[in-house]
C-alpha cells in the first residue's frame, strides 16, 4: 500500500479541507480556531484575498526563475523592504525556503566570514541550552533540545552551550534581575574564554524564545550585554527570529525592542505567514562586504532560493502588515490576551506562569505553583491539552516538560494579528475548558 509518511507514523492527522481567517475545517466537518497560527506562522489568518491575488499575479508572469540565472523584481523589492525596515545596517537579504535553511545559511555565512579573513581555526558556535533552531543537521547541532538531538548526536557538530535567559525557573526568588542577567553574561564570557575567543564563530539565540520555553523574553539588558561581549571578542551575533520575527512580538524584528543590531538575523514562518514556504537571512554590511571583497561568492544555494511566488506572498504579507497597522495590533492584542489569561488562570493551581511579548504568548503548567514543580513528563500533559483543545475546536501549540524538571509543560498561543477581542475571549474560554479536561484525563 502506498502512503504519505506523517511525522507520527502511527497516526494520520485529520484532513484539512478549508481555512479562512481564524478558522480551519477538516473533512469530518469539525471546525477549529487557529490560536497558534499552526506553529506561529499564520500571522494574517487564512485565505487573505490580497495575498492570494499577489501570488496569482506572480504565477501568471514568472512562476519560477532559478536564482543562478535570474533575479526578479519581486525578490528585489522584498529584499529592499526587509533591509529598509531592519535596524542598523542589516541591509542585505538572502532569500531561502524556510527557517531551518535560514539557520543553515546563517551558520555558513558566519563561518565563511571567518575563513575569508584567514581565520580558519574559528569553528565553534555558542548557543543556549533548551533552544531550538531547526531540524536540518547544522541547525539541529546548534539547538539544545536534547530530545530532538539525541539519536542524531554522532552526526552533529559540537556546540558550546550556555544557560537560557529563563527568569521564571532560573532566577531565585529575591535575586535582583540585573544580578541574574549579569550572571548569565558572565557565563557567556567564561564560555567564550574557555573555547578561546579566536576559535569562536558566533553566538546564536532567539530574542524571545518560542517553542522550547514557551514565549520567554530576555531580561532587560541581556541582549545589550550579549552584543557587547560579541564586539569585545570579535564574534558574530546571530539572532534566530524564525518564530519571534516579522511582527509576532509587536515590532517587525524582535531585536528592535532590545536596542541591539545583530550581525545576522534568520527569518522564516511569519515572513510569508504560511502562504508560501520562505525564509531569509538578513545580514549587516560588514559581513557581506568581506565576502564580496574575498571570494565574491556565498557558498550556499538551493534550487528554490528567492522563489518568485514565495517572494510575492511575503511581499504582500509585509505590505498588509504595514497598511493595516498590524504591528500595533499585535502589541495591543497581546496585552489584552495576557490580561484575559491572567483573569482566567491567575489563581489556577496548575498555571505557574503567563508570559510573552506581543502575540507570542505562553502558559507554563506546574504540579505545584509554590515550588514550581512540573508535572511528571510521562503523564504527557501537553499532549492531553492539545488533544482536548482540538476536541474543543481550538488549535494550541504545546511542548512537554523535561524529565530533569528543568522545564514544565507549556502551551504556546500565537493567534493571527487580525484576531478581535471577541476571538481572544473565545480562545481563553476554549482553552479553559480544554485544560480542565486534560487535567482530569491525566489524573490518576
Ligand atoms: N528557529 C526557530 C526559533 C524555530 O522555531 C523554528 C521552527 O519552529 C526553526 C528555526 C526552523 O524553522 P522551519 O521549521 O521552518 O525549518
Amino acid at each position: 500500500m502506498t502512503q504519505l509518511i506523517h511525522r507520527n507514523l502511527r497516526r494520520t492527522p485529520p484532513t484539512a479541507v478549508c481555512a479562512f481567517g481564524m478558522y480551519m475545517r477538516d473533512k469530518d466537518g469539525n471546525t477549529y480556531m487557529d490560536a497558534s497560527g499552526g506553529a506561529a506562522v499564520s500571522s494574517l489568518g487564512h485565505s487573505h484575498p490580497d495575498v492570494l491575488a499577489a501570488m496569482q499575479a506572480q504565477l501568471k508572469t514568472t512562476a519560477y526563475a532559478h536564482s543562478g540565472f535570474f533575479t526578479t523584481d519581486v525578490a528585489e523589492e522584498l529584499a529592499h523592504r526587509l533591509g529598509t525596515d531592519a535596524p542598523g545596517d542589516l541591509n542585505n537579504v538572502y532569500l531561502v525556503s524556510g527557517g531551518s535553511e535560514a539557520i543553515e545559511a546563517a551558520m555558513k555565512m558566519a563561518r565563511q566570514y571567518c575563513v575569508e579573513n584567514g581565520e580558519t581555526q574559528r569553528r565553534v558556535f555558542i548557543a543556549r541550552k533548551q533552544s531550538y533552531h531547526g531540524n536540518t543537521l547544522g541547525a539541529l547541532a546548534l539547538g539544545g533540545n536534547e530530545a530532538r538531538r539525541k539519536q542524531f548526536e554522532p552526526l552533529l557538530m559540537t556546540v558550546a552551550r550556555v544557560s537560557p535567559c529563563y527568569e521564571y525557573r532560573h532566577r531565585p526568588a529575591g535575586q535582583d534581575p540585573a544580578d541574574y542577567t549579569a550572571g548569565l553574561l558572565d557565563e557567556l564570557e567564561r564560555t567564550i574564554l574557555d573555547a578561546g575567543p579566536q576559535n569562536v564563530i558566533g553566538f546564536c539565540a532567539e530574542p524571545v524564545v518560542g517553542a522550547t520555553l514557551g514565549a520567554v523574553p530576555a531580561t532587560p539588558g541581556y541582549f545589550k550585554g550579549v552584543r557587547a561581549l560579541c564586539d569585545k571578542y570579535g564574534i558574530l551575533f546571530i539572532a534566530d527570529e524564525v518564530m519571534c520575527g516579522m511582527g509576532r512580538t509587536g515590532t517587525l524584528y524582535a531585536v528592535e525592542q532590545e536596542g541591539v543590531v545583530p550581525d545576522i538575523v534568520a527569518l522564516g514562518k511569519g515572513l510569508a505567514a504560511g502562504y508560501q514556504p520562505i525564509g531569509a537571512v538578513v545580514v549587516r554590511d560588514h559581513v557581506v562586504e568581506r565576502l564580496r571583497n574575498g571570494s565574491g561568492i556565498f557558498q550556499h544555494g538551493h534550487t528554490y532560493n528567492a522563489h518568485p511566488v514565495a517572494a510575492a506572498a511575503a511581499l504582500a504579507v509585509q505590505k498588509i502588515i504595514k497598511r493595516d497597522c498590524l504591528l500595533g495590533a499585535a502589541t495591543v492584542r497581546g496585552t489584552t490576551l495576557r490580561r484575559m489569561l491572567r483573569d482566567a488562570f491567575g489563581a489556577h493551581p496548575h498555571v505557574g506562569d503567563i508570559r510573552g511579548r506581543g502575540l507570542l504568548v505562553g502558559l507554563e503548567l506546574v504540579q505545584d505553583r509554590d515550588t514550581k514543580r512540573p508535572f511528571d513528563p510521562d503523564l504527557q500533559l501537553h499532549a492531553a491539552v492539545k488533544e482536548k483543545a482540538l476536541g474543543c475546536g481550538l488549535m494550541v501549540y504545546p511542548m512537554g516538560g523535561t524529565a530533569d524538571g528543568k522545564r514544565g509543560d507549556h502551551i504556546l498561543l500565537a493567534p493571527p494579528f487580525i484576531a478581535t477581542e471577541a476571538d481572544l475571549a473565545q480562545i481563553v474560554a476554549r482553552l479553559s475548558d480544554a485544560l480542565t479536561r486534560a487535567l482530569a484525563a491525566i489524573a490518576p
